[in-house]
């Protein structure tokens, strides 16, 4: 069996779908899992004296510890659940940030974030009369690296880092960045959303204190995403929200909560995305994905020539170090015209600010046409886009 027909999401019909960096698509083996679960394992863990609960428990825990060896975090319980890495962003502001964040500290993040890595900071520091300060970009979305030596000597509290960006494809140093904030006392956060189906990722070798993904970028379900905390930074987070599951005591006169991670997973868990996510795992671990990967830089190479055929096509970012995302833009042209062309061919792909609108005005662009790759896409799907582009193209001018 091919990989792209473990997709059903291609068996209905014609679509190019060049937008895996919004979302991917889900293997039946993922979807499978999830029906299963409510079929048949439906019940809650930690909680219930049944045999099938007790399945249930040790089934989703060792999910978190196949999450934390993924990784290369040593211990699961640095693993905590959240919904998705804006969730885990946030739960890092508030868990860590609230406590530790003082007025007249330093925050720093990269000029080329997500909003979801940026605004979080930026509120956080509103909050505090903290400072925020971000790193500017070079003309290719890398980092300005002599900006960030220059904002490292201000000896920030606490440094955000993508560890690639959504916008551009660009894949950022974050061993080298991490360990330069930390050399200046700072606590790190990298933000993981496109690395983690793309690039080899070891926490402890990154050495960060924090690390963000989602599921759902992944092959695995919405809804459910990882916030990994390491030791060193553990006993500094307090919980955000109150009730069942995260407290091991309950009396009037006081609440005593469970160990790190569960005083900040709090109520019944997203189980069913947990154990989605589980089959995600498995599925980005299979020889079949293995093989795909492979191919996956020379279908970049394709597209990047291709476009580069296009003489009014300008393509940005760093195309040498690159997770598979083209951004470009079109001379007179504006994304979302052309984005609305290339749908009428049934071609899927993002057109706007990419929710990195501080990298765009950096940039001096409004917004990009956005093609994003997945381990599915093959070369028929760049012809056809580029075919689609061409017509687009002649249309509008
Ligand atoms: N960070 C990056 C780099 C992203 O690409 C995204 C989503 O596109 C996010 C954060 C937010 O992820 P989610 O919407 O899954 O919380």
């Amino acid at each position: 069996m091919s990989l792209r027909s473990q997709f059903p999401f291609f068996q209905q019909g014609p679509i190019v779908y060049l937008d895996s960096a919004a979302t991917t698509q889900k293997p039946q083996s993922v979807i499978d899992s999830i029906t299963r679960y409510y079929q048949h394992e439906n019940t809650t863990v930690h909680r219930s004296a049944f045999s099938q609960a007790s399945a249930l428990t040790d089934k989703y825990e060792s999910i978190r510890a196949n999450v934390a060896s993924f990784i290369g975090s040593t211990h699961a319980q640095n693993i905590i659940w959240t919904k998705g890495t804006t969730d885990s962003i946030n739960l890092a502001a508030m868990a860590w940030g609230n406590q530790n964040i003082s007025s007249d500290d330093l925050i720093v993040v990269l000029g080329s974030e997500h909003h979801a890595n940026f605004v979080p900071w930026q509120q956080l520091a509103k909050l505090k009369n903290a400072h925020f300060k971000v790193v500017n970009v070079l003309p290719n979305g890398d980092i300005d690296l002599s900006h960030f030596e220059s904002l490292m000597l201000l000896q920030p509290k606490l440094v955000a880092i993508q560890h690639c960006s959504n916008a551009l494809g660009n894949i950022y140093p974050v061993k080298q960045l991490v360990k330069r904030a930390k050399k200046s006392g700072a606590t790190t956060l990298v933000d993981g959303a496109q690395a983690i189906a793309h690039v080899p990722v070891n926490v402890e070798d990154i050495g960060c204190d924090f690390y963000a993904f989602s599921g759902h970028k992944m092959y695995g379900p919405t809804g459910i995403g990882v916030l990994y905390v390491n030791n060193r930074i553990k006993h500094q987070l307090t919980p955000v929200q109150f009730g069942g599951e995260m407290i091991s005591h309950v009396s009037i006169e006081k609440t005593e909560f469970r160990p790190f991670p569960h005083f900040l997973e709090t109520g019944t868990p997203n189980i069913a995305g947990i154990i989605g996510l589980g089959a995600a795992l498995e599925f980005i671990q299979s020889k079949m994905f293995f093989e795909a990967s492979k191919s996956s830089a020379s279908l970049y190479q394709y597209l990047i020539n291709q476009l580069h055929d296009i003489g009014t096509v300008r393509v940005l970012g760093n195309t040498n170090k690159n997770i598979g995302v083209v951004s470009f833009v079109v001379e007179d042209e504006s994304a979302s015209d052309i984005g609305a062309l290339l749908n009428e061919q049934h071609i899927a792909v993002r057109c706007g600010h990419h929710c990195a609108m501080p990298l765009m005005t950096a940039l001096g662009i409004s917004g990009t046409v956005r093609v994003s790759l997945g381990c599915y896409n093959n070369k028929g799907d760049i012809d056809l886009f580029i075919t689609a582009l061409n017509k687009s193209l002649s249309l509008l001018t």
